[in-house]
């Protein structure tokens, strides 16, 4: 059981943030102009690009990841401009409301919550209609469905439409390929599995994307692109000094452990979580397994109070897990397999679930 007087976070984002980048969060401050500051945050950034997988321009940007996501689409959508929203939980359904802010003409395709994006009914609606962006998240988790971001990426890839992908809980914890899959903009943050505290966002820039980030008309000044290029590896603004110490630290852990070791150890975390919550009867909200994200897991109340259930974790055994957003509310609950969280902190935690249903 969990004795500490600290929490054990088990939500999915923010997550554990380990001693190490706590010790180089707290480092005294270098000013964000000097030399020894630009080098550290040049060197962030090319690790970071090992991460996503990219040769492509890479921003950070300081803002919680909802700021990286309006960035996309402030640099290109103008009112007016046509948006393919793919749309299966509250923050693919996000990036659809921050295109509609902004003016476009959005057409989304949803599909049931819990459900992957079914790539044919993309295809049919996508097919000749001119959409200048798609929007897709990666990991949705809301629901805990990982989308086949690749097969849509072949597709969107070979047209004009630039692709934008949200992959703010899976960056760091699942294999991202964004280049391969023909991303043009890569969406993360800083508070899922790169274990910091919220306050940065990550956006990757793709060379097919410059031309309309440079034709877009105003609607756009704090995340205007094309200063943060002129400007890099200098932030246009002051940028949070000491949350790029913890990143420094952060990417020094991945490539230390590796980073498909990495990938690997959150594939069997979230494999053991979804087989020990099965035993105490519960269902997986996502039904095929292949689906199931690997750095969080969506449970279904399965018959069970689970609203009261989470309560009494909380308030005995100091854990905390999420529940269920908008219609989920008291439907599903989700354990955040995150970062250094691994299997020892899972069976902490199902275990405390086991025994807060006795009780019940
Ligand atoms: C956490 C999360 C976000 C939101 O990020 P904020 O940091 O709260 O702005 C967006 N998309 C996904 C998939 C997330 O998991």
């Amino acid at each position: 059981m969990n004795e500490k007087k600290v929490p054990l976070l088990m939500t999915p984002g923010p997550t554990i943030v380990p001693e190490r980048i706590l010790n180089a969060l707290s480092k005294p401050l270098i000013h964000h102009r000097e030399k020894e500051f630009l080098e550290m945050a040049q060197n962030c950034t090319d690790r970071l690009k090992e991460v996503f997988k990219t040769k492509n321009d890479l921003f950070t940007l300081t803002c919680s990841g909802t700021g990286a996501m309006e960035a996309a689409i402030a640099n290109t959508i103008s009112p007016g401009d046509k948006v393919l929203s793919l749309v299966n939980g509250v923050f693919s359904e996000r990036l659809s409301n921050i295109a509609t802010a902004f003016g476009a003409t959005v057409r989304t395709v949803s599909v049931p919550w819990g459900q992957p994006v079914d790539v044919q009914k993309f295809k049919e609606i996508f097919q000749g209609g001119n959409y200048k962006m798609v929007t897709a998240v990666h990991n949705e988790t809301s629901t805990g469905a990982r989308n086949p971001i690749s097969e849509i990426g072949k597709i969107v890839s070979q047209t004009e439409s630039l692709f934008t992908v949200d992959a703010i809980s899976s960056l760091g914890g699942d294999d991202i390929r964004t280049d391969e899959w023909g991303i043009d903009f890569c969406i993360s943050g800083s508070q899922k599995c790169l274990m910091l505290p919220p306050g940065l966002g990550f956006l990757t820039v793709s060379e097919k994307a410059w031309p309309y980030i440079k034709k877009k008309q105003g609607g756009r000044f704090y995340f205007n692109l094309l200063k943060y290029k002129e400007k890099a590896p200098e932030n246009p603004w002051t940028t949070a000094i000491n949350l790029v110490f913890g990143l420094d630290e952060c990417l020094n852990m991945i490539f230390e452990e590796g980073l498909d070791n990495r990938i690997k150890r959150h594939a069997d975390v979230a494999a053991h979580c979804r087989a020990e919550i099965k035993k105490l009867g519960f269902k997986l909200f996502v039904n095929l397994e292949s689906a199931c994200s690997q750095t969080l897991t969506a449970i279904a109340a399965s018959g069970k109070d689970i609203e009261k259930m989470r309560s009494i974790v909380k308030a005995k055994y100091n854990i905390q897990m999420s529940g269920g957003q908008k219609d989920l509310k008291g439907k599903i609950f989700r354990i955040g397999h995150m970062g250094v969280v691994g299997k020892k902190e899972v069976d902490i935690t199902i275990e405390a679930i086991g025994k807060a249903l006795k009780e019940i």
